[in-house]
């Protein structure tokens, strides 16, 4: 009933999409989709198809046990620039059936477990409310939604305010991300736990995401992006 009074603007083109969709037809074919040899542990791009692990995660053990991406980086940052930071919290519905349909493949074919609980990686509470929503919560919401996973986003907080992080190098991340996250329910314990965020880069993030929920008694964590940049296997 809503799609009547608000049609769904697609993510791609940003213009009204047709009636009862999430994306126009010829959009949809821009997403470019994670495929081909993949890395087992990031889920990124491999350049070797033989090799198992991308060179990042080969040389770098990781805090996640395993995580996956829907799409490549490079082929939605427009996109993506307009969810994060261009008030465009309505594609999370395309998004997140995107998101959903990936992480339930993921579940069965990669990660070989049951979730107990999808829990988005949370934004510090000014950026939140400069922004008015959290693009990872939208995403883990929708995805909720769908799967039947329960969401949690109260079980882990974000207490540092970390400047951003595109400019840095790896280990600058690493170490200004440190004791940027809290885990603070005891829901979380021998729990598995599927972080979700909108982009994958260096790993910083979701490690410091899964420490701090491993301080916290969770039993395994993966993760499941929307999109995973080039940063992740190939320009190691
Ligand atoms: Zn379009
Ligand atoms: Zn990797």
């Amino acid at each position: 009933m809503l799609d009547l009074l608000y049609p769904r603007r697609c993510p791609v083109c940003d213009r009204a999409a047709p009636f009862g969709t999430l994306i126009c037809p010829a959009c949809a074919l821009v997403p470019v989709r994670m495929n081909g040899p993949l890395c087992h542990c990031c889920g990124g791009r491999l350049r070797e198809p033989e090799a198992l692990f991308c060179p990042v995660c080969a040389g770098r053990r990781h805090a996640y046990r395993r995580g996956a991406a829907v799409f490549d980086y490079r082929s939605i940052s427009g996109p993506l620039l307009r969810f994060k930071y261009g008030n465009r919290p309505e594609y999370a519905d395309y998004f997140s059936e995107e998101l959903a349909a990936a992480l339930d493949r993921a579940l069965r074919k990669d990660f070989r477990v049951p979730a107990d609980m999808l829990v988005p990686v949370p934004l510090h509470r000014e950026r939140l409310l400069a922004r008015g929503y959290n693009q990872a919560e939208l995403l883990a919401r929708g995805t909720e939604r769908r799967l039947g996973i329960p969401c949690r986003g109260d079980v882990l907080i974000r207490t540092e305010n970390t400047a951003p992080l595109k400019t840095m190098s790896a280990p600058e991340r690493r170490s200004c991300l440190k004791s940027a996250f809290h885990s603070c329910s005891d829901d979380v314990k021998s729990k598995t736990i599927i972080l979700i965020d909108d982009i994958y880069t260096t790993g910083s993030t979701m490690d410091a995401c899964a420490e701090a929920l491993y301080r916290g008694g969770a039993g395994s964590v993966y993760f499941m992006a929307l999109a995973i940049g080039a940063q992740a296997g190939q320009n190691a």
